[in-house]
């Protein structure tokens, strides 16, 4: 099930689907996304698809974590990077083996807890994570220089775009029934947005979860 054949699998059929940054590919070859499963989904762990956690939540897609990642990353390294919807932490594993610092906020407290101990034991150190609703973003740890989410908001979150840095860049879906999911730079005169592509994820919801 977690066998190397397997993985390389899903690596070709990233690269089939147009995903070229090779550090982002390598870094999905090796993290062990079985481990972010409870055991009854873990054997889907190589599949590109969409898998559930709990909470009426899902595991991205790794063709999206791959594609989302690589976009934040597409202007060069960076320092500080905030993502709203640690979920299982997959993509918060995966964000934190290519940049210097990543904080992430998860509205549903089982959620966030099984995260930060995932996260942990896989000695990724330089993550911090946070039970609160990250429509506020993390104000204290900003600004970002990336900004990630991984729950789509009807209209992007003004307090998102007021801790990016600038040149920061978000990456985010946006919409309800359609949603896009966007890029948005911060620039001198205020901020450029670019369409990226058609995506489906799970709605940001206000407020927590205990
Ligand atoms: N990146 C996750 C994807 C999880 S799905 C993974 O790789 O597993 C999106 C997550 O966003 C869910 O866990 C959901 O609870 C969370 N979420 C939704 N609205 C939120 C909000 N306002 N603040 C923080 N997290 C939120």
């Amino acid at each position: 099930m977690t066998s190397q054949r397997t993985r390389e699998r899903l690596i070709q059929r990233l690269v089939d689907q147009g995903i070229s940054n090779d550090a982002v590919l390598d870094v999905i070859r090796t993290t062990p996304r079985h481990l972010f499963l409870d055991e009854a989904m873990a054997h889907r762990a190589y599949e590109d698809t969409a898998l559930p956690i709990g909470h009426q939540q899902t595991l991205s897609q790794p063709y999206i974590v791959a594609r989302m990642t690589e976009l934040l990353l597409a202007a060069g390294p960076l320092k500080n990077v905030l993502e709203i919807g640690t979920g299982s932490g997959y993509q918060t594993a995966v964000l934190a083996q290519l940049v210097e610092n990543v904080f992430s906020v998860e509205r549903i407290r089982p959620l966030q807890f099984k995260a930060k101990q995932r996260l942990r034991q896989l000695k990724l150190y330089n993550i911090q994570t946070k039970h609160a609703d990250g429509i506020m973003g993390w104000e204290d740890k900003g600004p970002y220089d990336g900004i990630i989410s991984t729950a789509a908001p009807e209209s992007i979150p003004e307090e998102l775009l007021r801790q990016l840095a600038p040149d920061g860049r978000l990456v985010i879906p946006v919409g309800g029934d359609t949603q896009q999911l966007q890029l948005v730079i911060r620039t001198s005169e205020g901020f450029e947005t670019e369409i990226v592509e058609a995506v489906r994820f799970v709605p940001l919801c206000s407020g927590t979860v205990k």
